[in-house]
This record gives structure tokens, sequence and C-alpha cells, in this order.
């Protein structure tokens, strides 16, 4: 399969090429030709599936096929987003694959200024990405008007539910034309999604790909036990003594975040922190110097790393599990993707084995344990059973850190177990 296959017009496949991708992935396989025939679209594809593309080029093709001159305040595509990183980067593949085409786009989020953005949309835009919270704002002020849309894409649509945007969807979606083509992405299908599906979409085609990172994943996983007051010491340890250059760290907390940040700066090592606190000024630039490398390791909360596009990430840690099972499929879509290799690092205490738990039955796997040399968590309480007895266990150091086949904790320790010398 080739993108020549897919109906795309010379212009988007210059784009394409220039981009150096030479064939569609499963998703872009799918969606790009359903798309394009004007179809409603309920597709299930998470961060890292290359849905961007997949929804980005019909839209720019149907788009440029009823071309007219860009319209003060009136954009005919509309592509929703939960965040402000994610909606920068998706303006940047807009603006990346419209390079040889008569088509602008632009791009309106809180957290700045909104005086730029009131003239940017003066000057009239043909694709205009934004975050609920603002674009609301730009149509109180009537800065903008959204009776145009022909196109409307709802991106990582259940994060935009769990962020508490349904609201504001809805009163977006009351303002624009019945007659439009809606594109919906979301990770997952749950119940709030079909519910929205039903009453915004007309008869869509539902399109299904299996998740890059839970089945055939580029990625490993591995959980490295340890106490809690010793994880920063073994995640320092363990960047020094493999030498890992970029390092995705994620915190449950702001807070958490922050401190980890600090400790890690003073072991010397060049660490900044992105969360939700922090200006989108300080954020824009925490990852850009993240991306070029003057920054080794980048602390995030789940919210301010949802769909960061850093490409090639090798590695991801999880200081701190996430309390919802599938933030951890999302946080570890961070890495491994587009065929390029990945590890995902948990570093586990004993009270966070319940959330293992849920994200291995989520996973309908279990994930390796390795203990490390000198970080071992200390004895159990009498009763407890989390841990095999101190001398029992396997040490090794840093190698060999291969994903393991469907099994429960109870057979995980067994293997562990039989492993012994
Ligand atoms: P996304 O899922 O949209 O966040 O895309 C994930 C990454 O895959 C991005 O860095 C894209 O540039 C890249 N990508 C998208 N489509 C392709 C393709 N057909 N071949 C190779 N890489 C791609």
């Amino acid at each position: 399969m080739t993108f020549d296959n897919l109906g795309l017009m010379p212009q988007l496949l210059r784009a394409i090429s220039d981009q150096g991708y030479h064939e569609p992935t499963p998703i872009q396989q799918q969606v790009i030709p359903a798309i394009l025939e004007g179809k409603d679209i309920l597709a299930s594809a998470q961060t890292g599936t290359g849905k961007t593309a997949g929804f980005t080029l019909p839209l720019l093709q149907r788009l440029s096929s009823t071309s007219t001159r860009p319209r003060k305040r009136h954009p005919r595509g509309l592509i929703l987003t939960p965040t402000r990183e994610l909606a920068a980067q998706v303006n940047e593949s807009v603006t990346t694959y419209a390079k040889h085409l008569p088509l602008n786009t632009t791009v309106v989020y809180g957290g700045v200024s909104i005086v730029p953005q009131i003239q940017r949309l003066r000057q009239g835009v043909d694709i205009l990405v934004a975050t609920p919270g603002r674009l609301l704002d730009h149509l109180g002020q009537k800065t903008l008007d959204l009776s145009q849309v022909e196109m409307l894409v709802l991106d990582e649509c259940d994060r935009m539910l769990d962020m508490g945007f349904i609201h504001d969807i809805r009163k977006i979606l009351a303002g624009l034309p019945e007659s439009r083509q809606t594109l919906l992405f979301s990770a997952t299908f749950s119940a709030a999604i079909q519910k929205l599906a039903n009453t915004f979409l007309q008869s869509p085609t539902v399109i299904e790909v299996a998740p890059r990172n839970t089945a055939a994943s580029q990625v490993t996983q591995i959980v490295h036990p340890v106490d809690r007051d010793r994880k920063r010491a073994l995640l320092s340890h363990m960047i020094g003594f493999h030498n890992w250059e970029q390092v995705l760290v994620f915190t449950r907390t702001k807070h958490g975040a922050n401190r980890l940040a600090e400790q890690l700066t003073q072991d010397g090592l060049k660490t900044t922190a992105i969360h939700g606190n922090k200006t989108q000024a300080a954020r824009t630039r925490a990852l850009k110097d993240f991306k070029q490398g003057k920054v080794q390791v980048l602390v995030a909360t789940d919210v301010a790393s949802r769909g960061l596009d850093i490409e090639e990430l090798p590695y991801v840690v999880n200081f701190d599990l996430p309390d919802v099972p599938e933030d951890y499929v999302h946080r570890i879509g961070r890495t491994g993707r587009a065929g390029n290799f990945g590890r995902a690092v948990s570093l586990v205490s004993r009270d966070e084995y319940p959330l293992l738990k849920s994200i291995e039955r989520l996973l309908k796997c279990s994930i390796e344990e390795d203990l490390i040399a000198g970080y071992e968590p200390k004895p159990v309480m009498p009763g407890e059973v989390h841990q095999p007895p101190a001398q029992k266990r396997r040490r090794r150091a840093h190698t060999q850190e291969r994903p393991t086949p469907a099994g429960s904790k109870h057979k995980r320790r067994d293997r562990r177990q039989s492993r012994t010398p």
C-alpha cells in the first residue's frame, strides 16, 4: 500500500514525500478514503498511530476542492484538541501538509494573549485549530464565526471529556452548520463517546486500529520495584548508568513534577518540568529545549504530556504509576513510535501494586519485574505478599529487558523464583 493508492492530490503527495513517509499507517489507510468520500468518521486511534495526518490530509483535499478566498473570522475547517500543546502540534502538522496548497491555518488556545489571535482571525483563515475554552472566548467576543465550517475534527475526544470539556463542546457544536462533515477521533470508545457520536455524527464509518502500544508493540516494558523514598536516587542512577539522553518522566502531580525536576537538577541532570501551572511560554520553551536536546530530562504530568509528539523518544519513565490505567497506555505511547524502538520503565513502590495490577489487567499481560542491585525494596512487614524473600530475588544489572508473556502476578513471582540460581 502506498499513498498513491489513497486518492490524494499531487500537492499532498509532495508534502508527504517531503516528510519522508513511504507508506500510510493502518489508520491512514482506513480513514483517508472514507473522509475523502465525505463520510462522518468515528475512529479509535491513539497518539503515535499517524492519526493527525490521517484526518489532516483528506481535510485539506476536501477544503481545497471548495476553495474560496479565506473569509475574515469564518474558518471552513475546525479542529478541536484537548490541550494547548496538542493544538500547537496539530497546527504545525496542518501547516506542513498544506505547504503546497493555497490554504492557511492558525491556532488559538488559552494562556497567551488573545489579541494576536484576533488579528490573525481577522486576516482570514481556512483552518482553525483550537482548544475549547479559548474558542468559546472568541465566539463570545464575536471575533470568530463558525457558521461556515464544512469540516469538524474532534481530536482525542475521550481526553476532552476526561478534562470536563463536554459542555464547551456541546456549546461549540450548537453553533456549527448541520450539513458539515464530522470526524471524531478517540483513543477509547467509552459510553460517553458513543453518546456524543450518536448525537453529533451522521451514519459514521467506524474505524478501529489496534493500539500500537499495547499488542504488537515496539515498546519494551519493565517494572523496577523500589521503595518510594529511593525512587529519585534510582532514577538518577539509571539515567547516569545507561547514559540515557532523552528521557520523559511522568509524575502524578504538578508538585511532584516540580520537586523531582529540582532534585534531578541537583543531581547534575539538565531537567525541566511541564505541567498545567506553568505558563504557556514556559511549557513551549521546555518542550522545545527537550526536543533540541538542550534538556535531558523532561518531567511531565499526564495532562501536560497529552499528545506530545516527540519523535523517536527512546525512554519513558513512570516515576509514579497513574491512577487511571488507560493513562499508562497513553504515557508509553510517547515511545516506540513510527517503527522506532522504545523502552517504558516503571518505578513501582509497594503501595502502587494495586495500580500495577489494574494496568496489567488492561494490557492483558504481566509486565516483567527487574530488581536493581542496591535499590531493592526494604524487607516487607510480616504477612505482606508483594515481594518474594530478598535472598531469592534475582539481581540483574540493567540488562536484557524483555517483555514477558501473559500471566498473573502470582505466575510472575513463580517465574522469578524459578530463575533464581
Ligand atoms: P500522530 O499519531 O499523528 O501523533 O503521529 C505520530 C508520528 O508519526 C508523527 O511524528 C508523524 O510525523 C509520524 N507519521 C505520520 N504518518 C506517518 C507515515 N505514514 N509514515 C511515517 N511516519 C508517520
